[in-house]
Protein backbone atom coordinates (compact mmCIF):
# COMPACT_ATOMS: atom_id res chain seq x y z
CA UNK A 1 0.00 0.00 0.00
CA UNK A 2 1.80 3.30 -1.18
CA UNK A 3 2.01 5.76 1.61
CA UNK A 4 0.22 9.12 0.96
CA UNK A 5 0.61 12.56 2.73
CA UNK A 6 -1.86 15.41 2.89
CA UNK A 7 -0.57 19.00 1.93
CA UNK A 8 -3.06 22.28 3.47
CA UNK A 9 -2.19 25.95 2.04
CA UNK A 10 -4.10 28.11 4.04
CA UNK A 11 -4.87 31.13 2.03
CA UNK A 12 -6.32 35.13 3.44
CA UNK A 13 -9.75 33.87 1.81
CA UNK A 14 -9.64 29.77 0.72
CA UNK A 15 -8.28 26.96 1.96
CA UNK A 16 -6.63 24.22 -0.54
CA UNK A 17 -5.64 20.62 0.18
CA UNK A 18 -3.86 17.97 -1.71
CA UNK A 19 -3.56 14.35 -1.18
CA UNK A 20 0.15 13.30 -2.90
CA UNK A 21 2.11 9.79 -3.06
CA UNK A 22 5.55 10.14 -2.38
CA UNK A 23 6.59 10.14 -6.13
CA UNK A 24 4.35 14.06 -6.10
CA UNK A 25 1.72 12.50 -7.72
CA UNK A 26 -1.63 14.75 -6.92
CA UNK A 27 -4.36 11.78 -6.30
CA UNK A 28 -6.98 14.62 -4.96
CA UNK A 29 -7.55 18.12 -4.19
CA UNK A 30 -10.04 20.33 -2.44
CA UNK A 31 -10.75 24.20 -2.32
CA UNK A 32 -12.95 26.04 0.40
CA UNK A 33 -13.71 29.09 1.82
CA UNK A 34 -11.27 30.09 4.88
CA UNK A 35 -13.78 30.97 8.21
CA UNK A 36 -11.48 34.22 9.26
CA UNK A 37 -13.51 34.84 12.39
CA UNK A 38 -12.13 33.11 15.62
CA UNK A 39 -10.64 29.91 16.16
CA UNK A 40 -13.53 27.21 16.48
CA UNK A 41 -14.41 28.53 12.93
CA UNK A 42 -11.20 28.79 11.17
CA UNK A 43 -10.72 25.31 12.35
CA UNK A 44 -13.60 24.10 11.12
CA UNK A 45 -13.29 25.34 7.79
CA UNK A 46 -9.98 23.36 7.28
CA UNK A 47 -11.48 20.98 8.33
CA UNK A 48 -13.87 20.48 6.27
CA UNK A 49 -11.49 20.49 3.14
CA UNK A 50 -9.36 17.95 4.70
CA UNK A 51 -12.09 15.58 4.84
CA UNK A 52 -13.49 16.61 1.25
CA UNK A 53 -10.05 15.34 0.24
CA UNK A 54 -9.86 12.21 2.48
CA UNK A 55 -13.67 11.19 1.70
CA UNK A 56 -12.34 11.12 -2.00
CA UNK A 57 -9.96 8.50 -1.66
CA UNK A 58 -11.38 5.26 0.28
CA UNK A 59 -7.27 4.35 1.07
CA UNK A 60 -6.74 7.57 2.19
CA UNK A 61 -7.26 6.85 6.03
CA UNK A 62 -5.24 3.71 6.23
CA UNK A 63 -2.16 5.22 4.21
CA UNK A 64 -1.93 8.60 5.34
CA UNK A 65 1.27 9.08 6.99
CA UNK A 66 1.40 12.95 7.94
CA UNK A 67 0.06 16.41 6.87
CA UNK A 68 2.44 19.38 6.03
CA UNK A 69 0.44 23.12 6.43
CA UNK A 70 1.61 26.37 5.08
CA UNK A 71 -0.53 29.50 6.58
CA UNK A 72 0.24 32.94 5.85
CA UNK A 73 1.61 35.69 9.30
CA UNK A 74 3.12 35.12 12.38
CA UNK A 75 4.04 31.22 12.78
CA UNK A 76 5.17 29.25 15.75
CA UNK A 77 6.63 26.26 13.43
CA UNK A 78 8.25 24.55 16.13
CA UNK A 79 5.03 24.77 18.34
CA UNK A 80 2.43 24.10 14.91
CA UNK A 81 0.95 27.41 16.38
CA UNK A 82 -0.47 30.29 14.04
CA UNK A 83 -0.36 33.39 15.93
CA UNK A 84 -2.32 35.31 13.90
CA UNK A 85 -2.45 36.97 9.96
CA UNK A 86 -3.98 40.29 8.94
CA UNK A 87 -6.64 38.69 6.71
CA UNK A 88 -7.55 36.31 10.00
CA UNK A 89 -8.72 36.84 13.23
CA UNK A 90 -7.44 33.61 14.75
CA UNK A 91 -5.51 33.77 18.03
CA UNK A 92 -2.70 31.18 18.85
CA UNK A 93 -4.45 28.55 16.76
CA UNK A 94 -2.81 25.31 17.64
CA UNK A 95 -2.76 24.03 14.56
CA UNK A 96 -0.79 21.52 13.88
CA UNK A 97 -1.82 19.47 17.12
CA UNK A 98 -5.59 20.02 15.99
CA UNK A 99 -4.82 18.22 12.91
CA UNK A 100 -3.01 15.39 14.40
CA UNK A 101 -5.18 14.91 16.68
CA UNK A 102 -7.97 14.46 14.22
CA UNK A 103 -6.51 12.68 11.97
CA UNK A 104 -3.79 10.31 13.69
CA UNK A 105 -0.75 11.12 12.33
CA UNK A 106 2.20 13.95 12.51
CA UNK A 107 1.32 17.07 11.32
CA UNK A 108 3.68 19.91 10.39
CA UNK A 109 2.87 23.90 10.24
CA UNK A 110 5.04 26.66 9.11
CA UNK A 111 4.73 29.76 6.76
CA UNK A 112 2.85 29.67 3.61
CA UNK A 113 6.32 30.77 1.40
CA UNK A 114 8.57 28.75 3.31
CA UNK A 115 6.17 25.28 2.65
CA UNK A 116 5.82 26.88 -1.39
CA UNK A 117 9.80 26.76 -1.49
CA UNK A 118 10.03 23.45 -0.23
CA UNK A 119 7.77 22.35 -2.86
CA UNK A 120 9.33 23.52 -5.61
CA UNK A 121 12.44 22.32 -4.09
CA UNK A 122 11.25 18.76 -3.82
CA UNK A 123 8.85 18.54 -6.70
CA UNK A 124 8.85 21.93 -8.74
CA UNK A 125 11.18 24.10 -10.29
CA UNK A 126 13.97 23.81 -7.58
CA UNK A 127 14.85 19.93 -8.86
CA UNK A 128 18.18 21.37 -10.75
CA UNK A 129 16.77 20.00 -14.31
CA UNK A 130 15.30 22.20 -16.73
CA UNK A 131 12.46 24.14 -15.61
CA UNK A 132 9.05 21.77 -16.84
CA UNK A 133 11.39 19.03 -17.59
CA UNK A 134 12.35 17.71 -13.57
CA UNK A 135 11.60 14.79 -12.88
CA UNK A 136 9.45 14.48 -9.42
CA UNK A 137 9.78 13.15 -6.42
CA UNK A 138 13.52 12.76 -5.68
CA UNK A 139 14.47 11.99 -2.40
CA UNK A 140 16.25 15.20 -0.89
CA UNK A 141 20.08 14.97 0.82
CA UNK A 142 20.99 13.35 -2.82
CA UNK A 143 24.14 15.44 -4.01
CA UNK A 144 23.66 18.78 -5.22
CA UNK A 145 23.72 20.50 -9.01
CA UNK A 146 22.68 17.13 -10.63
CA UNK A 147 20.02 17.49 -12.75
CA UNK A 148 16.91 16.38 -11.64
CA UNK A 149 18.13 16.27 -8.13
CA UNK A 150 16.75 18.71 -5.26
CA UNK A 151 19.24 21.77 -5.52
CA UNK A 152 20.85 22.74 -2.07
CA UNK A 153 20.39 26.48 -2.25
CA UNK A 154 17.75 27.70 -3.79
CA UNK A 155 15.49 30.76 -3.44
CA UNK A 156 11.24 30.89 -4.05
CA UNK A 157 10.41 34.10 -4.62
CA UNK A 158 6.85 35.00 -4.15
CA UNK A 159 5.52 38.18 -6.21
CA UNK A 160 1.48 38.83 -5.94
CA UNK A 161 -0.55 40.44 -3.34
CA UNK A 162 2.84 40.57 -1.45
CA UNK A 163 6.62 40.34 -2.02
CA UNK A 164 7.99 37.31 -0.15
CA UNK A 165 11.11 34.84 -0.42
CA UNK A 166 11.05 31.13 1.10
CA UNK A 167 14.81 30.40 1.36
CA UNK A 168 16.64 27.08 1.28
CA UNK A 169 20.04 27.41 1.91
CA UNK A 170 22.43 24.26 2.23
CA UNK A 171 19.48 21.94 2.07
CA UNK A 172 16.89 23.96 5.05
CA UNK A 173 14.80 26.72 5.51
CA UNK A 174 16.54 29.85 6.22
CA UNK A 175 13.63 30.97 9.26
CA UNK A 176 15.51 33.34 11.11
CA UNK A 177 13.98 33.68 14.45
CA UNK A 178 10.79 32.88 12.14
CA UNK A 179 10.27 36.22 9.77
CA UNK A 180 13.88 35.67 7.66
CA UNK A 181 12.35 35.85 3.62
CA UNK A 182 10.68 39.35 4.51
CA UNK A 183 12.23 40.92 1.08
CA UNK A 184 9.12 42.67 0.07
CA UNK A 185 9.59 44.75 3.09
CA UNK A 186 13.26 46.29 2.31
CA UNK A 187 12.89 49.92 1.80
CA UNK A 188 14.74 50.74 -1.46
CA UNK A 189 13.08 53.66 -2.26
CA UNK A 190 13.11 56.75 0.03
CA UNK A 191 10.50 58.74 -2.00
CA UNK A 192 8.38 55.83 -2.14
CA UNK A 193 4.59 55.08 -1.22
CA UNK A 194 3.56 54.45 2.56
CA UNK A 195 4.16 50.43 2.96
CA UNK A 196 1.12 48.45 4.62
CA UNK A 197 4.10 47.33 7.28
CA UNK A 198 4.24 51.04 8.60
CA UNK A 199 7.67 51.68 6.56
CA UNK A 200 8.44 54.21 3.50
CA UNK A 201 9.35 53.27 0.15
CA UNK A 202 9.37 49.09 0.85
CA UNK A 203 10.20 46.82 -2.75
CA UNK A 204 6.65 45.48 -1.87
CA UNK A 205 5.02 48.86 -1.48
CA UNK A 206 6.06 49.24 -5.75
CA UNK A 207 6.44 45.64 -6.81
CA UNK A 208 3.57 44.23 -5.75
CA UNK A 209 0.26 43.67 -7.97
CA UNK A 210 -1.86 45.78 -6.65
CA UNK A 211 0.83 48.60 -6.91
CA UNK A 212 1.55 47.67 -10.46
CA UNK A 213 -2.50 47.81 -10.62
CA UNK A 214 -2.41 51.49 -9.03
CA UNK A 215 0.39 52.76 -11.55
CA UNK A 216 -1.54 51.09 -14.01
CA UNK A 217 -4.83 52.99 -12.94
CA UNK A 218 -2.90 56.06 -12.82
CA UNK A 219 -1.00 56.00 -16.06
CA UNK A 220 -4.42 55.37 -18.09
CA UNK A 221 -6.47 58.29 -16.59
CA UNK A 222 -3.50 60.29 -17.44
CA UNK A 223 -3.97 59.32 -20.92
CA UNK A 224 -0.48 57.90 -21.27
CA UNK A 225 -1.70 54.41 -21.64
CA UNK A 226 -4.77 54.24 -24.69
CA UNK A 227 -4.18 50.47 -25.69
CA UNK A 228 -4.51 50.03 -21.52
CA UNK A 229 -7.63 52.19 -20.97
CA UNK A 230 -9.34 50.41 -23.95
CA UNK A 231 -8.47 47.09 -22.31
CA UNK A 232 -10.20 48.12 -18.92
CA UNK A 233 -13.53 48.89 -20.73
CA UNK A 234 -12.78 52.63 -20.87
CA UNK A 235 -12.66 52.73 -16.94
CA UNK A 236 -8.99 53.90 -15.24
CA UNK A 237 -10.42 51.76 -12.16
CA UNK A 238 -10.50 48.78 -14.20
CA UNK A 239 -6.98 48.40 -14.73
CA UNK A 240 -5.31 45.28 -13.30
CA UNK A 241 -1.81 43.96 -13.27
CA UNK A 242 -2.78 41.20 -15.79
CA UNK A 243 -4.20 43.78 -17.79
CA UNK A 244 -1.24 46.32 -17.59
CA UNK A 245 0.72 43.02 -19.34
CA UNK A 246 -1.27 41.94 -21.47
CA UNK A 247 -1.57 45.83 -23.08
CA UNK A 248 1.88 46.07 -23.13
CA UNK A 249 2.17 42.69 -24.91
CA UNK A 250 -0.35 44.25 -27.59
CA UNK A 251 2.01 47.64 -28.12
CA UNK A 252 0.68 50.21 -25.48
CA UNK A 253 4.39 51.96 -25.02
CA UNK A 254 2.97 53.19 -21.63
CA UNK A 255 2.20 49.93 -20.14
CA UNK A 256 5.09 48.51 -21.54
CA UNK A 257 7.39 51.08 -19.53
CA UNK A 258 5.28 50.21 -16.57
CA UNK A 259 6.26 46.29 -17.34
CA UNK A 260 9.83 47.33 -17.56
CA UNK A 261 9.53 49.01 -14.27
CA UNK A 262 8.40 45.90 -12.56
CA UNK A 263 11.05 43.69 -14.52
CA UNK A 264 13.35 46.52 -12.48
CA UNK A 265 11.80 46.01 -9.31
CA UNK A 266 11.78 42.63 -9.46
CA UNK A 267 15.45 42.10 -11.03
CA UNK A 268 16.60 43.83 -7.71
CA UNK A 269 14.98 41.31 -5.85
CA UNK A 270 16.43 39.02 -7.41
CA UNK A 271 20.20 40.33 -6.68
CA UNK A 272 19.29 41.30 -3.21
CA UNK A 273 18.51 37.15 -2.78
CA UNK A 274 21.62 36.56 -4.90
CA UNK A 275 24.24 38.74 -2.77
CA UNK A 276 23.05 36.95 0.46
CA UNK A 277 22.61 33.46 -0.45
CA UNK A 278 24.40 33.10 -3.52
CA UNK A 279 21.51 30.32 -4.69
CA UNK A 280 21.72 27.98 -7.66
CA UNK A 281 18.38 28.96 -8.97
CA UNK A 282 15.69 31.50 -7.79
CA UNK A 283 12.62 30.12 -8.93
CA UNK A 284 9.59 32.89 -9.38
CA UNK A 285 6.39 32.27 -8.87
CA UNK A 286 2.97 34.46 -7.42
CA UNK A 287 0.16 35.56 -9.19
CA UNK A 288 2.11 37.93 -11.28
CA UNK A 289 4.48 35.46 -12.32
CA UNK A 290 1.19 33.51 -14.11
CA UNK A 291 1.47 36.35 -16.91
CA UNK A 292 4.72 33.96 -18.07
CA UNK A 293 6.77 35.22 -20.63
CA UNK A 294 6.09 38.69 -20.70
CA UNK A 295 7.13 38.86 -16.83
CA UNK A 296 10.04 36.93 -16.81
CA UNK A 297 11.33 38.49 -20.30
CA UNK A 298 11.39 41.78 -18.38
CA UNK A 299 13.15 40.37 -15.62
CA UNK A 300 16.27 38.75 -17.29
CA UNK A 301 16.15 42.29 -19.65
CA UNK A 302 16.74 44.28 -16.14
CA UNK A 303 19.04 41.52 -14.59
CA UNK A 304 20.98 41.62 -17.43
CA UNK A 305 21.28 45.56 -17.69
CA UNK A 306 22.13 45.47 -13.69
CA UNK A 307 24.28 42.80 -14.02
CA UNK A 308 26.17 42.46 -17.59
CA UNK A 309 29.20 40.85 -16.50
CA UNK A 310 27.02 37.85 -14.52
CA UNK A 311 25.35 34.58 -15.95
CA UNK A 312 22.47 34.30 -18.42
CA UNK A 313 19.83 35.40 -16.57
CA UNK A 314 17.13 33.07 -17.94
CA UNK A 315 20.31 30.55 -16.71
CA UNK A 316 18.86 30.86 -13.31
CA UNK A 317 15.33 33.15 -12.52
CA UNK A 318 13.27 30.22 -13.50
CA UNK A 319 9.29 30.11 -13.50
CA UNK A 320 7.82 28.08 -10.45
CA UNK A 321 6.04 25.25 -11.89
CA UNK A 322 3.84 23.62 -9.05
CA UNK A 323 1.14 26.88 -10.17
CA UNK A 324 -1.24 27.88 -7.36
CA UNK A 325 -0.70 23.84 -5.85
CA UNK A 326 2.96 24.80 -4.79
CA UNK A 327 1.76 25.80 -1.08
CA UNK A 328 -0.34 22.41 -1.25
CA UNK A 329 2.22 20.46 -2.68
CA UNK A 330 5.25 21.67 -0.50
CA UNK A 331 3.16 20.69 2.50
CA UNK A 332 3.33 17.33 1.27
CA UNK A 333 6.53 17.40 0.40
CA UNK A 334 7.44 18.38 4.54
CA UNK A 335 6.15 14.82 5.42
CA UNK A 336 8.06 12.94 2.47
CA UNK A 337 11.62 14.63 2.69
CA UNK A 338 11.72 16.49 6.32
CA UNK A 339 12.84 19.59 6.33
CA UNK A 340 16.30 19.23 8.98
CA UNK A 341 14.44 21.91 11.45
CA UNK A 342 11.70 19.73 11.59
CA UNK A 343 13.67 16.85 12.17
CA UNK A 344 15.91 17.93 14.39
CA UNK A 345 12.99 19.29 16.78
CA UNK A 346 11.55 16.08 16.94
CA UNK A 347 8.49 17.28 14.97
CA UNK A 348 8.34 13.78 12.82
CA UNK A 349 10.70 10.83 11.99
CA UNK A 350 13.32 10.68 9.18
CA UNK A 351 11.04 9.47 6.23
ZN1 LIG B 1 6.83 47.19 4.01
Amino acid sequence: MSRLALGIDIGGTKVAAVLLNREGVVLGRARGPVAAQGNGAGLGSIFRVVDTVLQGHLEARRSLVGIGAGAPGSIDWRGGVLNGAANLTWQHLPLAAALSERYGVPALLDNDVNVAAWGERCFGAGTGAPAGEGPRGLPVGAPAGVPGLPEENVVFLTAGTGIGAGLIEAGRIVRGRGGAGEIGHIPLFPDGPPCRCGMIGCLEARASGPALARAGQGAAAAGETPGLLALAGGDPQEVTAPLVIRAAVEGDAGAARLLDQEGYYLALAVLIAGRLLDPARVVLGGGLAEAGTPLFQAVWTNLARLRPRGPAPSSYVVPASLGPDAGAIGGAALIFYPEPGFLEAGLIAPA
